[in-house]
């Protein structure tokens, strides 16, 4: 009879051993989402924006002359979970034009309409390795292989947008953007006008992508279109909601809105993590190991996929056209909430 009520005594020992074990290990393997609690959240965006508001470095772009203008010191960090939550430090209610950033959507929408081999197709996928307004990255891939992040392959994506006219072309590429932030956006005018007086570049891109066939629209059009939707305005508080909704796999976490399908989603952050940041993508996914996009009004993006989205708006960008507050307030966040996706716990 001892003996009996020993080995039961040894095995509910061992049970309890085990269950314990089962929990540690479970909660090991969670350890970096349990980061991510408002405490957590909320310091590590209100160090970083103290840490770096004083930051000189950088200044504003200037080939679009209205650019040259924008507040320096407006500095804003957003973060938005995939639940929802909106942390936010800083200035979050300035506006800057999306530039580059809208880029993203752009390519979103037309992955979202015509699929994501049509993207490969029509326009190519791969990073150009070359500035990303460059003229001699077309000629030399003979219009093929350009990429939606880059001016070229953006400015063919607007083109590639359903819509009869250019006006409706416009409507449905500010209506994404729109959903994405989830609010209605608007057009920055003096932005868009200084920057359409001053587009031969872009108006050049359009042409030889046409000469190739590569150009799905007029050219003169698409690159309008093009050139109004990097003059839309937004907040960081709108950046760090579209990111979200990214993260979210394309359904807006604060509005609850379907923007795009998952699948769109995961053909477009591949993209971003080649061809985020300009010449420096490599560099920055090195650090940062997040897909991200950046514009040069300021603007910067990041995604950590399931997770949380972020924006920050800050105008001085470093040589390669990034804004050195909003990498250096990103990469802060990520280290310090643990979100790097290849920041592993070994079993
Ligand atoms: N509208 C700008 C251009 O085409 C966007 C550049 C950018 O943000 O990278 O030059």
């Amino acid at each position: 009879m001892k003996t009996h009520s020993n080995k039961m005594r040894v095995c509910t020992a061992l049970a309890v051993l085990l269950l314990i074990f089962a929990i540690s290990a479970a909660a090991l393997a969670q350890a970096p989402d349990k980061m991510l609690t408002k405490a957590n959240i909320e310091a590590a965006i209100n160090e970083a924006y103290t840490k770096f508001k004083d930051v000189k470095e950088g200044e504003n772009a200037s080939y679009i002359k209205e650019l040259a203008t924008v507040d320096p010191n407006i500095f804003g960090i957003a973060l938005v979970t995939t639940d929802g939550q909106v942390y936010t430090a800083g200035d979050i209610r300035s506006m800057v034009s999306i530039q580059s950033v809208s880029k993203v959507f752009t390519m979103a929408k037309v992955i979202e309409e015509q699929g994501h081999q049509a993207v490969m197709d029509k326009i190519g996928v791969d990073a150009t390795g070359e500035v990303f307004n460059s003229i001699t990255a077309i000629e030399r891939m003979r219009g093929k292989e350009i990429n939606p992040l880059v001016n070229p392959g953006a400015i063919a994506s607007t083109s590639l947008v359903a819509g009869a006219d250019s006006s409706a072309k416009w409507k449905s590429i500010l209506q994404v953007h729109s959903d994405f932030a989830g609010r209605p956006l608007a057009l920055n005018m003096p932005v868009y006008i200084s920057e359409a007086g001053d587009n031969l570049r872009n108006q050049a891109i359009a042409h030889l992508l046409l000469a190739y066939g590569r150009m799905y629209f007029d050219p003169v059009q698409a690159t309008d279109i093009y050139t109004k939707q990097c003059a839309i305005n937004v907040s960081a508080k709108d950046a760090g909601i579209m990111a979200a909704t990214l993260a979210n796999g394309g359904v807006n976490p604060v509005t609850k809105k379907k923007v795009v399908s998952p699948e769109t989603v995961m053909y477009t952050l591949p993209v971003m993590s080649t061809a985020g940041l300009y010449d420096d993508s490599g560099i920055w996914f090195y650090n940062a190991g997040v897909p991200a996009k950046s514009g040069v009004g300021g603007c910067l993006i990041a995604v950590v996929p399931g997770k949380f989205g972020i924006g920050v708006v800050s105008p001085p960008l470093d040589k390669a056209g990034n804004s050195v507050k909003g990498q250096l307030a990103i990469k802060y966040v990520i280290e310090k909430l643990k979100a790097n996706p290849y920041w592993i716990q070994p079993k």
